[in-house]
């Protein structure tokens, strides 16, 4: 917004919806007609209302937590915005991370009547961030914006500018005269999967169970098809965490049944490994559940992608249902629906464990090898398992996003919820 206020050379408005609400009562009213008064005088301009949810929540009257203050400056916000003529000269522009449940009369004609998907940056638009941001830091000469690029897929503006401050912060620690390649590399890890604890004390038992754990996902993402091609495989605890997995999934916009099953499959494959090597399972697994199940659930109920509930969907795109109280389906569909989310788990579970002990000495000789390495990449899984059938060439893959498999800690007390994944 302010980019385009610039560009038309005119003065800029601007405002966070959470200060018109943080007032006494009564004032968030009030300061939207000033601000609006105020645009008026200076017109033409811009205003902007970043974080516009605080105040655009959908109304929901009192019965369901309504909240008398916010709807009021909606409503005065609502006004404001109906009261422009056509020559009034004031363009609003809004932000949001929560489109999805700002109330319906925002966004109808004559008020905030186009949307603007902004989403995360592309590789070439990544770089074009970090040209921003390096411009204030000492760099090595043979730092290269494509490579940083390259290594930060799925980061927002936001996380780029961490990197470049994390990096700063590496290489002032480690008394270096420039911030290095490797400095970029540390802060990228870091910012992905939290800070490395290379003295946390690990029971030998338990190492070689993240191990196991931790083999048993490469093992299966390298063996199925559909899953996303492995990256990286660390048994060192980073953040909350015992180990990880770094894997760069293909940029599409159509997931198939079988993609999506084989995901499962490989995000199950810790657990199985574990079944496989141990023959009992640990607490380690939590974060996989969590994962696999919301995947099932979305398969089941959102995409109608399973046999026995058919092509039915219950998502709600428009958010206004007003069946707050119930669910949109039977007793009986509930349980069909329970039924089938176990069903699709189960049989994936009972896939990686095959697939597990039909390649016991791989998935061993992986797990050995994290042992002694404790990180190993792309070319260590090669040397095991030979050329990966399907991969394309993965360097001309456009890479969208990076995922980071946790394996939350099993002694941890603190609320499982907040284990970074
Ligand atoms: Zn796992």
């Amino acid at each position: 917004a302010k980019a385009v206020a610039g560009e038309s050379e005119v003065p800029f408005f601007s405002i966070s919806g959470s200060e018109f609400v943080e007032m006494f009562v009564g004032m968030g009213a009030a300061k939207v007609r000033d601000l609006f008064k105020q645009a008026k005088e200076k017109a033409p301009c811009i205003v902007f209302i970043d974080e516009i949810d605080a105040i655009g929540k959908k109304r929901g009257g009192a019965a369901i937590g309504g909240n008398d203050e916010r709807e009021n400056t909606l409503n005065q916000l609502l006004t404001e915005m109906d009261g422009f003529g056509t020559d009034t000269n004031v363009i609003v522009i809004a932000a949001t991370n929560r489109a999805d449940i700002l109330d319906k009369a925002l966004m109808r004609a004559g008020r905030f009547d186009r949307s603007i998907y902004v989403d995360l940056p592309e590789m070439h638009e990544r770089r074009e961030i970090f040209d921003v941001h390096l411009a204030k830091i000492k760099l090595a000469p043979d730092i290269d914006r494509d490579f940083l690029a390259k290594q930060t897929p799925g980061f927002s503006g936001a996380d780029i500018a961490n990197v470049c401050n994390e990096a700063a912060l590496i290489a002032a620690r480690n008394n270096h005269e420039f911030v290095t390649k490797q400095d970029f590399l540390d802060a990228v890890d870091r910012i992905i999967g939290g800070l490395e604890k290379k003295n946390k004390a690990i029971k030998p038992s338990e190492k070689k169970r993240v191990a196991f754990h931790e083999a048993g996902h490469a093992t299966i993402s390298w063996l199925v098809e559909h899953a996303a091609p492995l990256l990286k495989v660390t048994i060192v605890p980073r953040g909350r965490s015992l180990g990880a997995a770094w894997y760069l999934p293909e940029e599409r916009s159509l997931t198939t049944t079988e993609q999506m099953l084989d995901e499962i499959c490989a995000t199950l494959g810790g657990r199985a490994a574990e079944e496989v090597a141990f023959g009992n399972i640990s607490t380690g697994a939590l974060s996989d559940l969590e994962r696999v199940t919301k995947q099932a659930q979305a398969m089941v109920t959102i995409y109608g992608l399973s046999e026995n509930i058919g092509n039915i969907s219950y998502y709600d795109s428009s958010g206004q249902s007003e069946y707050s109280f119930g669910k949109p389906y039977s007793e009986e569909t509930a349980k069909k629906i329970d039924v089938e989310i176990k069903d699709i788990i189960e049989n994936q579970y009972q896939r990686a464990v095959t697939i597990l002990h039909e390649n016991r000495d791989k998935l061993d000789a992986l797990a050995q090898k994290l042992l002694e390495k404790e990180v190993i990449f792309r070319e260590d899984l090669e040397e095991i398992f030979g050329k990966r059938a399907w991969d394309p060439e993965l360097t001309e893959r456009p890479v969208t996003e990076a995922v980071v498999e946790n394996t939350p800690e099993n002694t941890s007390s603190e609320d499982p919820q907040e284990s970074q994944n």
